[in-house]
């Protein structure tokens, strides 16, 4: 008998497995954000991750169970999107959770009970996949559960062994299976056929902790972690052929498949699975905005982007025009809104995010695709990597984009070529770092076998001997060099801090023994300190002891602008928003940038508010204090990473005390009193949601503004006027200026008429008409024009052609006829002077009674001028 499931919303499906594990002591949560944490996690992916460090053992639970329905984004399943029946980027993960409580045994006991009872399903239509090792689970699968063993299948560790990274607590797996043909019996059953079945319930049994060597012990505290996939339960309750036309993601199809005018019932498959990237897409980018994500060309920003990006090709690719896509996104706000109710507390900025992205994609879109036809048309097998690169850097087609079209035409795209393009660009933004020899990473990395970590003493001191390490010219090691060389050196341990983490390379001097080499620049590669510069006298020879030297002033000023550049980002998260996130920074001697996430330019009274609170941190004379600790404790105590370094287990964590707490290797005053000022010169956008801010600490303050003092007194001395009184002065130059030039346009008006006045006598009559051509010298364009219509008046029937070479390399001309020459005598001014206008390398037109041409040929006018006359002579007779 055809069985059919007993309907379920999906809110209703969402709302009993709640209820179903809060009946168990379970306390509902609400949903975290996208946007983890954990700044090394993108994006949330799966329920467990709000409860990571619960799981690590970094933080204690407030309850022993609890339950969600978390949202999460998974890019990896992006390709998967549309073409599959069950993956999405954005989905919501109900699962069930104990923290050190109940364990295998009531989790499968729980899970089987709400599949069967809760939701209905039918025993036989479910198959279960157990680690093949856990005997445990399986029996409980068999015995307790009492489903047939030939419906339990032992998996491998790829998919049933969970683990959080190389070691730490990790466990097997078992997940529930929907069987759609189970009239295919119960013998050689592959859960792998997703034409046959589907995952909908994975349990994970974290019971072990795995050591550097690889050791299993089990965990004191046993954990469950579960997730359900609410869209494929809704699939199976709700019986459609797959998640996309469950009432969770349809109503955003058929929004888009009305502007589009489709009928998605009827469309082919290539346009059904266009719909369906735009019903998973929108929903993805409507919460990732609501949780504060914008879009960039970085991390999160940029996954964000890509899927709005994608939204709009494949909406052109299905025939839409114009914007659409805050459209569709009302639809998916209004869909989940009663769930997630910061959809609609967001509506404006998600409405305000998607359509700059939309507009100003589209802006390119129809360049990009322009030149990518261009591309297509030469008929090669593959894109270059300069191809794709051009259209990702200057038409912002993302790579997989690029791939994604080119796979639809049969095409493939050099990722290498892609890849060495990316990186040329990258150097050629990088010009600071220019002095870098490339070819020294070869030599590094051979350096690395036997060279140790160098030893940095910085923090401390600013003078320290040193052995010499290396030496390198040209990129290539070698055991000494002479004086008037530029070289690069590694030493045993140095005072010189290394670039990184935006801030620059320390500067100063090698000494020794009648050496002394100057240091323009130190970098960093796999922690080996490479010095850059110039030897100024004597040898340096591998082995050599040497005295190493930083320059302390330029050092006093590079840590005035790092602390300061941490309170920016303090007083910016403080003045601006929480949301604010940086986006790179560098760290100078003479200057600091910092580069932030923010959708819009700050307000002047924002930016001088911002001044105003990091000048009074100054003030307050702060002791500083840094502090190496442990990763999950510097996170624990809330300081501020950065999305993307990477960290070791142990970190520095620098604290302005009650005012700004950041992972940071840098160096920095000792008390903010240090930095004596903090000046704000600039704040710019440099790309779409990322703006930047340059500003000044320190002594750097002073060199500032004694520029700007220098400019001033210059002016004021100028003008002998006050410095206050400049801009009034300003002012009023500018009016008087464009008054005169108003008045000097006047002039040369007038002065053309009183030119063109004394031409009238040279008209020549032809027939009942007058004919005057004329030279008119350099008077300008518009001049010509009024000169040509009064002439032409004054004639009465008449044909009056002019010409002027207004500037050099310029031919302008003009004819105004009277209305018998172009009814009578079938003249159109336009057409005349447009044919005119060739001879001199150009062209032109206009009505038929006035019109204006013009030339680049000069040599030309005259004849030009002769031609006009002939004819219209010829013409008029
Ligand atoms: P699959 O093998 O089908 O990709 P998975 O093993 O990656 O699934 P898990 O990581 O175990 O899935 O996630 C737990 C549950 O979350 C799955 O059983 C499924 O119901 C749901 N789920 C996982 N990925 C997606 C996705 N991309 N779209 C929709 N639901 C998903
Ligand atoms: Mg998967």
């Amino acid at each position: 008998m055809p069985y059919s499931p007993q309907f379920l919303s999906g809110s209703e499906i969402r709302q009993k497995f709640l209820d179903f594990y809060a009946q168990r002591q379970h306390k509902i949560l609400p949903s975290a954000s996208l946007v983890p944490e954990d700044p090394t996690v993108l994006l949330t992916i799966a329920g467990m991750i709000p409860f990571k460090p619960i799981f690590l053992g970094q933080k204690a639970p407030e309850y022993k169970r609890a339950t969600t329905s978390q949202k999460c984004v998974r890019t990896n399943d992006i390709e998967n999107v549309g073409r599959t029946a069950r993956h999405h980027t954005f989905f919501e993960m109900l699962g069930n959770f104990s923290f050190g409580d109940y364990f295998k045994e009531e989790a499968i006991a729980w899970a089987w009970e709400l599949s069967t009872e809760v939701y209905g399903l039918p025993p036989e239509r479910l198959a279960v996949s157990v680690f093949k090792e856990d005997d445990e689970a399986f029996a409980i699968w068999r015995d307790k559960i009492g489903i047939p063993k030939r419906r339990i299948q032992r998996l491998g560790e790829k998919d049933n062994f969970w683990t959080a990274g190389p070691t730490g607590p990790c466990g097997p797996c078992s997940e529930i299976y929907y069987d759609f043909h189970p009239e295919l019996g119960d013998k050689n059953i592959d859960l792998e056929d997703d034409t046959r079945f589907i995952e909908v319930y994975n349990l994970v049994f974290m019971e072990y902790n795995r050591d550097a060597e690889g050791n299993l012990t089990p965990l004191q505290n046993k954990n469950i972690d579960t997730g359900l996939g609410l869209e494929r339960m809704a699939q199976i309750l709700q019986s459609v052929p797959h998640n996309y036309e469950t009432d969770l993601i349809f109503p955003i199809i058929k929004t888009a498949a009305e502007i589009a005018g489709i009928n998605y019932y009827k469309a082919d498959e290539k346009t059904k699975v266009s719909l369906k990237v735009i019903g998973d897409h929108v929903r993805a980018v409507v919460h990732m905005i609501a949780d504060g994500i914008t879009a960039s060309n970085i991390g999160r920003g940029y996954v964000l982007r890509r899927l709005i990006r994608r939204v709009v090709r494949h909406g052109r690719l299905i025939g839409i025009e114009g914007e659409f896509i805050t459209k569709v996104g009302e639809t998916a706000i209004a869909l989940s809104e009663a769930a997630y109710p910061n959809l609609r507390e967001r509506e404006e900025a998600i409405a305000a995010e998607l359509q700059r992205e939309e507009s100003r994609f589209l802006e390119t879109l129809d360049r990009g695709e322009k030149l990518l036809t261009e591309i297509l048309a030469k008929g090669k097998k593959q894109i270059s990597g300069v191809d794709a690169f051009t259209l990702y850097d200057t038409y912002g087609f993302p790579l997989e984009l690029t791939q994604e079209i080119a796979e639809e035409q049969g095409l493939t795209v050099d990722i290498e070529g892609f890849e060495k393009e990316m990186e040329q660009q990258r150097q050629r933004s990088q010009a600071a770092h220019e002095t870098i020899d490339l070819t020294v990473q070869g030599s590094l990395d051979k350096l690395a076998e036997h060279i140790h970590p160098t030893d940095f003493l910085g923090y401390t001191e600013a003078q320290s001997p040193g052995k010499v390490e290396a030496v390198l010219v040209d990129g290539k090691l070698v055991e000494a060099a002479e004086a008037g060389t530029q070289v690069q050196v590694v030493l045993d341990k140095t005072p010189f801090y290394a670039e990184s983490g935006g801030q620059i390379g320390d500067r100063g001097y090698l000494t020794g023994d009648n050496l002394v080499m100057r240091i323009e620049d130190v970098q960093k590669e796999s922690n080996i300190f490479i010095h850059f510069g110039c030897i100024e006298r004597g040898t340096i020879k591998v082995g050599d002891t040497i005295t190493a030297q930083i320059n302390r002033a330029c050092r006093r000023r590079v840590q005035a602008n790092h602390t300061a550049t941490h309170l920016l980002q303090a007083a910016l998260k403080k003045i601006v928003g929480d949301s604010i996130s940086q986006a790179g920074s560098l760290v100078a001697f003479d200057r600091l940038r910092f580069d932030f996430n923010c959708p819009r330019p700050l307000k002047p009274e924002e930016l001088q508010q911002i001044e105003d609170q990091i000048n009074t941190w100054i003030a307050q004379a702060q002791d500083t204090q840094t502090t190496v600790m442990p990763l999950a404790e510097a996170k624990a105590k809330g300081a501020i990473a950065m999305f993307g370094e990477k960290y070791g287990q142990e970190v520095r964590v620098m604290d302005v005390p009650g005012v700004s707490m950041e992972l940071c290797g840098g160096t920095h005053v000792k008390n903010t009193a240090e930095i004596g000022l903090f000046k704000i010169v600039s704040e710019t956008g440099i790309s779409s949601g990322v703006r930047r801010i340059e500003a000044v600490a320190g002594p750097a303050v002073l060199e500032y503004l004694n520029v700007r003092d220098k400019v001033v007194r210059e002016l004021s001395d100028r003008f002998k006027i006050k410095p206050e009184e400049i801009p009034t002065r300003i002012n009023s130059l500018q009016a008087e200026l464009k008054a005169s030039q108003k008045q000097l346009e006047a002039l040369k008006q007038e002065l053309a008429l009183a030119k063109s006045d004394q031409l009238l006598a040279q008209a020549e009559s032809v027939g009942e008409f007058k004919v005057l051509v004329a030279d008119m010298g350099d008077i300008d364009p518009d001049a010509l024009k009024t000169a040509a219509e009064r002439l032409q008046q004054k004639l009465g029937e008449s044909a009056v052609v002019l010409g002027s070479i207004p500037t050099e390399g310029k031919v302008s001309l003009v004819a105004a006829f009277s209305p018998k020459v172009n009814k009578d005598k079938k003249l159109q001014a336009g057409k005349f002077i447009g044919k005119i206008a060739k001879i001199c390398g150009g062209g032109g037109g206009g009505r038929p009674n006035l019109a204006q041409a013009g030339g680049r040929d000069p040599s030309k006018l005259a004849e030009a001028l002769e031609t006009a006359k002939n004819q219209l002579i010829e013409s008029l007779q």
